[in-house]
């Protein structure tokens, strides 16, 4: 990805600098040559080179570009199941992709890992941001996902002999799911998404208390992901679930959502770090009856928040560590509605807005192995900045809006918000 050239001084507001240290009023953050070379209090603050550009804060927040820890970009207004595998071939799946990443950086996603995606499309998008051939988030790429034989992900009746194989990888036993994970190498993901459990969404027969994986294929898939390099996270609602995960020595759980003391206990002591992803669960409850969602559905997305929300606190008050993000792309939590997560955090969990701001910004980072490059706002690192015309220890959903962005920086060039016209977005070469 590109770095600006020359001096950018952002002043005139609040920093809140990701670390989750207390907020410091009337800030300065120094950009120079696309990295951040301070980032603190005006009184003292080096002076800026006088051609400096100039970003005006307007008494708002100044912080750092927000990662998407959960992102799926190929999903796009899911209302049914065949929504995520055969609704539209992988070309148009792809242009939707790149709508969708464009738009998680005007809304102020500066980075994002994928939680899965059909085919290798996040590999290929991640390829065309890097190379400034299309805007987006730095992406950590996940490809095809795991599930076992008749688990969550494996929905279509065999008399449809409708394939799978673009959406996710079925294995039955340690054997397959080695060979799955040598098939993702190939594809180049970063990570390998996999499902130890089921979910509210499939009452019937995978529901949110149900194993779609054993421990033995767990374990498989774990060594044979770190023999090649690659991290390993899975879909963990149900206890054992989330228990059998940590003893393969998954490197993050989505979700995490029923947790009982041993449970903590094993996650603390690995410091794993946990996406809840409740906003969806919110959504869900909240939407379902409008939609026509089976009521027993409802009741368990309903199980499923107060669970996610009373787990995601206790990990928290431990002093375990939690990434923001979350499954937007449904058709009742659609993309472009990111920070709603945020909100939730705040309005209803009761986070800080400080502390929720660390989990989207230090701890995604750290969940995408990056922490030494981004995250924060730190002298030395890469200058993705968002800058915000609003308190947000005030009003966190001003994130939700916008409007409300000054600027979206990356690598110090402005790419949205307000002053985005007087940077072009993208190099517009196609390589
Ligand atoms: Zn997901």
């Amino acid at each position: 990805m590109q770095h600006a050239t020359g001096m950018t001084r952002i002043a005139n507001g609040k920093l809140i600098d990701g670390t989750g240290t207390s907020s410091v009023s009337d800030a300065v953050v120094l950009i120079e040559n696309g990295c951040i070379s301070y980032a603190g209090p005006a009184k003292g603050a080096p002076l800026a080179d006088p051609a400096a550009e100039q970003i005006d804060a307007l008494g708002g927040t100044i912080l750092p570009g927000l990662v998407e820890a959960h992102y799926h970009p190929t999903y796009f207004n899911v209302a049914a199941l065949e929504d995520l595998d055969i609704k539209y071939p992988v070309e148009y799946v792809s242009l939707l992709a790149a709508a969708n990443a464009r738009l998680a950086l005007e809304c102020g996603y500066t980075a994002a890992r994928s939680g899965g995606s059909l085919f290798n499309v996040d590999v290929w998008l991640k390829k065309a941001i890097e190379e400034d051939v299309a805007p987006g988030p730095r992406l950590a790429t996940s490809g095809r996902e795991i599930c076992g034989v008749g688990g969550l992900m494996d929905w279509n009746p065999d008399y449809r002999k409708i394939g799978m194989e673009g959406l996710v990888l079925l294995i039955n036993g340690p054997d397959e799911g080695r060979a799955a994970v040598r098939t993702l190498v190939k594809d180049g993901v970063e990570w390998v998404k996999t499902y130890p459990t089921g979910d509210a969404a499939a009452p019937d027969t995978n529901d949110h208390h149900t194993l779609c994986m054993t421990q033995e294929e767990m374990n498989a898939v774990v060594v044979t992901a770190h023999n090649h390099k690659m991290k390993v996270t899975g879909h963990c609602r149900a206890t054992e679930g989330i228990k059998n995960a940590l003893r393969a020595g998954y490197d993050t759980l989505e979700h995490g959502t029923f947790m009982d003391d041993e449970a903590l206990e094993m996650l603390l002591a690995r410091d794993t770090p946990v996406i809840p992803a409740l906003q969806f669960e919110h959504a869900s409850v909240v939407k379902g009856p409008e939609i026509g969602m089976p009521q027993a559905v409802i009741d368990g997305h309903q199980e499923t928040l107060e669970g996610g929300m009373e787990s995601a606190l206790k990990i928290f008050k431990a002093g375990g560590r939690l990434g923001m993000g979350g499954d937007y792309g449904f058709a009742w939590n659609p993309h472009g509605t990111y920070a709603k997560e945020l909100s939730f955090f705040v309005e209803q969990v009761g986070f800080s807005a400080v502390d929720t701001i660390k989990c989207a910004t230090q701890t995604g980072a750290e969940i995408m192995g990056r922490a030494e490059e981004f995250g924060t706002l730190e002298a030395g690192k890469l200058a993705d900045v968002l800058v915000v015309d609003a308190d947000l220890e005030k009003n966190i959903a001003a994130l939700e809006d916008t409007g409300n962005f000054i600027a979206v920086v990356q690598c110090g060039f402005i790419k949205a918000g307000r002053l985005a016209q007087h940077q072009p977005a993208v190099r517009g070469v196609v390589q």
